[in-house]
């Protein structure tokens, strides 16, 4: 059957959720059907496979949920961008506003190396800031940002061409 047919009959609308007026797309019926949940992967890999991809840098936190299993099925090193005062070891910080107020994300600093060719992973994209700062610490420790991979792009927001459209694959855009 159709991978985007299926994904979107699962990916499930929350009105008013995490504040009144937002109509947040919730990602876990996905996750929970194990066979999807397979196919999802490795569609979110398959345009970086032979791209030489060194790590994926997957965002707290359901960035995690997907960007963990898509660093195993293209064999390279995981790292996890969190938010700050998460992470135990040194670390390097991003940060970057929101709708209100601000907020920051945190690399450990040995989680990248100068020279890496990283895959940016998160579930979704809206205004593109999440996934801008985790770009930054990438950056900053000598990386090189070859990609992003999203389950799902909101394509009325300017994620998309905020971070350079050529390097951004999403699975479903609405
Ligand atoms: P951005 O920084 O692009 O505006 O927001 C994207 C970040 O917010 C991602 O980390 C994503 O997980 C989270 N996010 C914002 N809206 C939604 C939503 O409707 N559904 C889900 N699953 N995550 C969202």
């Amino acid at each position: 059957s159709n991978l985007l047919e299926d994904v979107k009959a699962r990916v499930r609308d929350v009105p008013d959720f995490p504040k009144p007026g937002i109509l947040f797309k919730d990602v876990t019926p996905v996750l929970a059907d194990p066979h999807l949940f397979g196919r999802v992967v490795n569609a979110m890999a398959a345009p970086f496979r032979g791209r030489h991809i060194t790590k994926v840098v997957a965002v707290e936190a359901r960035g995690f949920l997907l960007g963990a299993p898509i660093a195993l099925a293209l064999h390279t090193g995981f790292a996890p961008a969190r938010k700050p005062g998460k992470l135990p070891y040194k670390s390097v910080m991003e940060r970057y506003s929101l709708e209100y107020g601000d907020d920051g994300l945190q690399l450990h600093e040995d989680a990248v190396s100068r020279g890496d060719r990283v895959l940016i992973v998160d579930d979704l994209l809206a205004t593109g800031g999440t996934a801008a700062a985790t770009a930054r610490l990438v950056s900053k420790l000598g990386g090189e940002v070859v990609g992003f991979s999203f389950l799902i792009s909101l394509d009325f927001l300017p994620g998309r061409e905020r971070l350079g459209a050529e390097k951004v694959c999403a699975l479903l855009s609405y």
